[in-house]
């Protein structure tokens, strides 16, 4: 349905009729973010801020915090910023944060499930967050990771809005989650879809393990309708809802969220490129076409082939 034309990234995320999809970085480090503003991302759609900790035997002070989030943050004065609060746990345990042991990690007290026994922690990270922002001038919003329920978004929203941060979020990467992305949408100011994770959950397939990988692959139709729950939902609530996993960095795909209501995708600094240039080459008609054959398609390849047109 859509062809590629020739297009140029101008640093402005727009399909070629001029809907708005904002391209932005995913970062976790002040080096992740110089390469993201480099490569001309319009802001930060996902700041890995357990990144700076996956070593760190004790949890940092307040202070020290406030340091490192601000040094991630300072290329992106002005601009958007997303900052999730710490994911840790499963494939990123933290020493000071996940427990020693469990049967299952990924499905264990992982993401914002480590803050309902802890909740200090997150409340001194959103201290170290708001403090950071007022030092960069980034615009910034907060995220937390590994949420399941509106009533669970909802409490991370009151502690954020505590904190003095004006944006609330939830990342939507538990199947629960884009099930209740209308009632998920009530409780905060955006969403964010972690596509790698939705795929790992949905699948029921370890995103780490080779053997599987092929479940994982984002253009999973059923993956694609669980995004298009989310995106309807975002649209009939007039709040946007992003896209930070993988999937987010595929040209063609891009187009495919675009098409299902996604309202910005998030990626590492060397796909922003050819993101922006893959949008501003095709109008949302174009976008919601490709959508369309893509989520009747029968399996990843024809949906792939589908979007292409
Ligand atoms: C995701 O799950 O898609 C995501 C963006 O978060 P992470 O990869 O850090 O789990
Ligand atoms: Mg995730």
């Amino acid at each position: 349905a859509v062809r590629q034309g020739a297009a140029e990234w101008s640093g402005v995320g727009r399909t070629s009729d001029d809907h708005v999809v904002k391209v932005l970085g995913n970062v976790g480090s002040p080096a992740d973010a110089k390469a993201a503003a480099e490569a001309g991302a319009e802001g930060v759609g996902l700041f890995r801020t357990e990144f700076c900790y996956l070593d760190a035997p004790s949890e940092p002070s307040v202070a020290e915090q406030r340091a490192a989030y601000g040094a991630v943050l300072e290329p992106f004065a002005g601009k958007p910023v997303v900052v999730r609060t710490l994911d840790a746990g499963a494939d990123k345990p933290l020493a000071f944060l996940s427990p020693e042991t469990e049967p299952n990690p990924a499905l264990g007290v992982r993401g914002l499930r480590v803050a309902f026994d802890r909740p200090e922690v997150l409340d001194r990270q959103l201290e170290a967050i708001a403090g950071a922002a007022a030092d960069s001038g980034a615009e910034v919003s907060v995220m937390a990771p590994m949420v399941a329920t509106a009533a669970e978004a909802e409490w991370f929203a009151s502690r954020v809005r505590a904190a003095g941060i004006a944006r609330a979020g939830v990342m939507i990467e538990v199947p629960a989650a884009a099930l209740a992305a209308k009632e998920i949408l009530e409780a905060v100011d955006f969403v964010s879809l972690g596509t790698n994770d939705l795929a790992q959950y949905t699948f029921a397939a370890d995103r780490q393990l080779g053997a599987v990988a092929a479940l994982n692959d984002p253009w999973q139709p059923a993956l694609l309708r669980l995004i298009a729950l989310v995106g309807t939902a975002a649209r009939e609530s007039g709040k946007p809802a992003g896209v930070c996993g993988e999937a987010a960095a595929d040209p063609v795909l891009a187009r495919v969220l675009t098409g299902l209501g996604v309202t910005s995708l998030s990626m590492n600094a060397a796909a922003v490129r050819a993101v922006g240039a893959s949008l501003a080459a095709v109008t949302l008609a174009g976008c919601e076409s490709a959508a369309r054959a893509a989520l009747t398609a029968a399996n990843p390849a024809a949906a792939r082939e589908a979007a292409r047109g």
